[in-house]
């Protein structure tokens, strides 16, 4: 674990880095406070703070605050090392958020001990913050697939569709149903019918843009949101997700067989209404579905470019 150790008194910091290497800290040292607070916004910081109360650049309790100030994910314990020993200094000290106050001349043994507590709760936090950052992750992706979940994919074409009207820039939006997977299930099984679910996924995935946005709508559904994206463009990419899916040999299928997709598009020209564009999609599907399958079809009619009423949440 990194520490670092920030003191203008050359010999402190000289005697004090001795210790801590023996006690296995990997040792930053500064000399000042402007060093100290450099060091500690850049890559990879000391997450074990000792600071000096008093020093040239920023004193220690002001290097405190301003750790404290920045809120970011990862904790630094700071202890704070001074010859002010004042019950108000304390205050002060802990006023400005440091996690320990420790005064001079003191025992070294108690620091280490100090240290140790320190580094309990470091790593008290590290896990914190990994199971916050899971527990995000499977909050708005689907488990079988990967991709964004319902709510998360509706959150986005949301998002998406206020930023494009915000910009006057065009948006489209497609809904994706795999044909006849009923069939799939039926004839092989669930097990087989997940596999097929995740090559498809992984298909359409090759054939969409990095910055185009992909959610399982739900059972074999999906909805793709084209940030960007008018008519005609987001024509040719539903065409291509179609082609590549159909013409994809499923590894996951025996005998790899093909898979056929229908996919109904809508674009957004400013209107800014999550919810229409959807239905339109929706709509377009549906033609997609009646008219044979393994097409694309668009929206019927464009949508109006300006909506102000009308609006309604998605779900
Ligand atoms: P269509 O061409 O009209 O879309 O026909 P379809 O058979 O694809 O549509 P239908 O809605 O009749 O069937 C969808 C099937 O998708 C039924 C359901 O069991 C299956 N399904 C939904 N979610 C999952 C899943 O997570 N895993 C598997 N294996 N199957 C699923
Ligand atoms: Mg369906
Ligand atoms: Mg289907």
């Amino acid at each position: 674990m990194k520490v670092l150790l920030a003191d203008d008194d050359a010999f402190f910091r000289l005697s004090l880095r001795k210790a801590l290497c023996r006690w296995g800290y990997e040792v930053v040292l500064a000399s000042d406070g402007t060093e100290a607070w450099d060091i500690l916004q850049g890559i990879d910081p000391p997450r074990l703070v000792i600071l000096d109360w008093m020093m040239p650049g920023m004193n220690g309790v002001d290097i405190c605050r301003r750790i404290r100030a920045q809120m970011t994910d990862t904790y630094s314990y700071v202890i704070l090392i001074t010859s002010k020993n004042e019950k108000d200094d304390v205050i002060t000290a802990l006023d400005a958020e440091a996690d320990d106050y420790v005064g001079k001349p003191f025992d070294i043994h108690e620091l280490r001990a100090r240290l140790q507590s320190g580094l309990r709760i470091i790593n008290l936090q590290s896990s914190l913050a990994l199971k916050q950052r899971e527990l995000c992750h499977q909050a708005t992706h689907d488990s079988l697939t990967g991709i964004w979940n319902r709510q998360a994919i509706l959150d986005i074409l949301e998002r998406e569709t206020a930023a494009a009207r915000a910009a006057r820039k065009p948006l489209s939006a497609a809904i994706v149903d795999i044909d006849d997977f009923k069939r799939v299930n039926d004839t092989f099984g669930h097990v087989i019918g997940d596999g097929v679910l995740r090559e498809t996924v992984l298909t359409m995935q090759s054939a969409l843009r990095h910055f185009d946005h992909i959610g399982r709508y739900g059972g074999e559904e999906f909805v793709i949101v084209m940030p960007g994206v008018r008519k005609g463009q987001g024509l040719k990419i539903a065409e291509r997700v179609r082609q590549r899916v159909a013409g994809h040999a499923f590894d996951s299928l025996p005998g790899r067989e093909k898979v056929t997709l229908s996919i109904g598009i809508a674009s957004d020209r400013g209107a800014g209404d999550p919810g229409l564009l959807l239905r339109s999609a929706d709509e377009a599907l549906y033609r997609a579905k009646t008219r044979g399958r393994n097409r694309v079809e668009p929206a019927a009619a464009p949508l109006p470019r300006e909506r102000r009423e009308g609006r309604r949440r998605l779900v």
